[in-house]
């Protein structure tokens, strides 16, 4: 874990600046980047939210690859009008390749190749691969970059009322989602673009940086303190994405409804038969007629999330992790390694954590105890066990809470009730 003091000079925005100095990421060119164990970390937090919700609504996880033949494209009459965004490349054999920078071509093709019937629908089927756009401008690190993480589902159903059914349950288990993380997302009525089709739904946190501009109405701020979803109370209220606000247009009044600057999560589109009809993705329906298949894409910007939860969950010291994501649950801050007792009950706590499979960090260097501090409100642990000298000798930790920062001073013994 890097740690870096300074202030990086080429990140302008929070997040950036957090995720370089937490030593989570490394740019390895304009808009790629490996991401170092404790960026790693969260990335696999987020992605087991994801899936947990995933599988909940029943969709399935498989994988394509990240390399596509632009055949498929050629086929579903994309590959000339997708633009720059997409990096095009030979093989030795003069095989057109690209690096994918979406998947709907390549699962229409899985998907008629293996299934013929109405009876084996509706189908959800969702990836986590990372796709490559060549951005005309990266920026914010992982915010925009060229490649990035994304999970990535389609539904298939026999009829429309089928695929939106489909749609509607993506749309909650979304929301669920995002609530999961410990983000205040307000999903937006916006555009198809590229992907096609006449009804999506983008999922946004407001954020001062943002690069997108959403129109909503006031009450999603109220909405978003509460602790649990009112998924009606979400639904029906007025929230779209800047192309498709009309002052004129909507059931409302002008001073109830606010913009704001907001950060695209996700995206969910219903596309109908674009893909199937020019892909020969059909089915038998129940009379025995062959019909194509209605199908909807759903995206996540995984990697995009990392930035986003950073963006909304900072203060001047550093990140606050929301618990689900966070890449540790706990740090243990020895603050005297040459004190015989203060390794014991640090060792002690951490061995307690770990068999409870609570994920914790244990910082055993030598670092003064002001620079460990500062370490750990940087690199943002819900929870901090502090272990120093004076207290220790009477078998007290002192629990510091990153969000609030309230510390509370406690017996060994009754440390780890706060975990289990
Ligand atoms: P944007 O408007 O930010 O360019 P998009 O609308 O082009 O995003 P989609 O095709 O809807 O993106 O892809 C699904 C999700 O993938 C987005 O909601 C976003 O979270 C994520 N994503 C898209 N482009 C990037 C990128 N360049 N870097 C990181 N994440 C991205
Ligand atoms: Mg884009
Ligand atoms: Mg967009
Ligand atoms: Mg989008």
């Amino acid at each position: 874990m890097p740690v870096l003091k300074e202030v990086p000079a080429e990140a302008q925005v929070i997040s950036h600046r957090l995720m370089l100095r937490s030593g989570m990421i490394r740019q390895q060119a304009s808009g790629v980047y490996s991401w170092l164990p404790f960026g790693l970390r969260a990335l696999q937090n987020i992605i087991k939210v994801i899936t947990r919700n995933m599988s909940k609504v029943g969709s399935l996880e498989m994988l394509m690859p990240c390399i596509q033949p632009a055949s498929l494209w050629l086929e579903s009459g994309r590959f000339e009008n997708y633009g720059k965004e997409m990096l095009k490349f030979q093989d030795r054999h003069d095989n057109t390749l690209l690096f994918g920078p979406t998947n709907e071509d390549m699962i229409t093709d899985v998907f008629r190749h293996n299934i013929q019937s109405y009876k084996d629908l509706p189908k959800n089927l969702y990836h986590i691969q990372w796709k490559f756009r060549d951005e005309i401008r990266p920026r914010f690190g992982v915010m925009r970059a060229r490649e990035f993480l994304m999970k990535d589902a389609y539904s298939f159903d026999i009829d429309q009322a089928g695929a939106h059914k489909s749609y509607n349950q993506m749309y909650l288990a979304y929301l669920q989602t995002f609530h999961d993380m410990g983000l205040h997302v307000i999903p937006v009525v916006a555009d198809s673009g590229v992907i096609g089709g006449d009804l999506s739904h983008e999922f946004h946190i407001l954020a001062e940086h943002g690069e997108s501009t959403i129109f909503y109405d006031k009450r999603f701020l109220h909405l978003s303190a509460s602790k649990s979803l009112n998924m009606e109370e979400v639904g029906s209220l007025y929230a779209v994405a800047e192309e498709k606000h009309d002052f004129n247009n909507g059931n409302f009044l002008e001073d109830e409804i606010a913009s704001s600057k907001s950060i695209e999560i996700g995206h969910i589109f219903y596309i109908g038969t674009k893909y199937s009809k020019a892909m020969k993705a059909v089915v038998n329906d129940s009379n025995g007629n062959l019909v194509p298949v209605e199908m909807c894409s759903y995206g996540i910007g995984i990697s995009r999330l990392v930035a986003a939860i950073i963006e909304a969950n900072h203060d001047e010291k550093g990140i606050i992790w929301p618990s689900s994501v966070a890449p540790f649950t706990v740090s243990i801050l020895n603050l005297n390694m040459s004190d015989d007792k203060c390794n014991e009950l640090s060792k002690i706590l951490y061995d307690q954590l770990l068999a409870s499979d609570v994920s914790v960090l244990y910082d055993d260097t030598e670092e003064r105890a002001g620079s460990k501090f500062a370490t750990h409100d940087l690199i943002g642990s819900p929870y901090q066990l502090i272990i120093g000298s004076k207290k220790g000798a009477s078998d007290i930790v002192e629990v510091k809470n990153r969000k609030t920062g309230k510390i509370e001073e406690l017996d060994i013994n009754l440390v780890m009730k706060l975990f289990l």
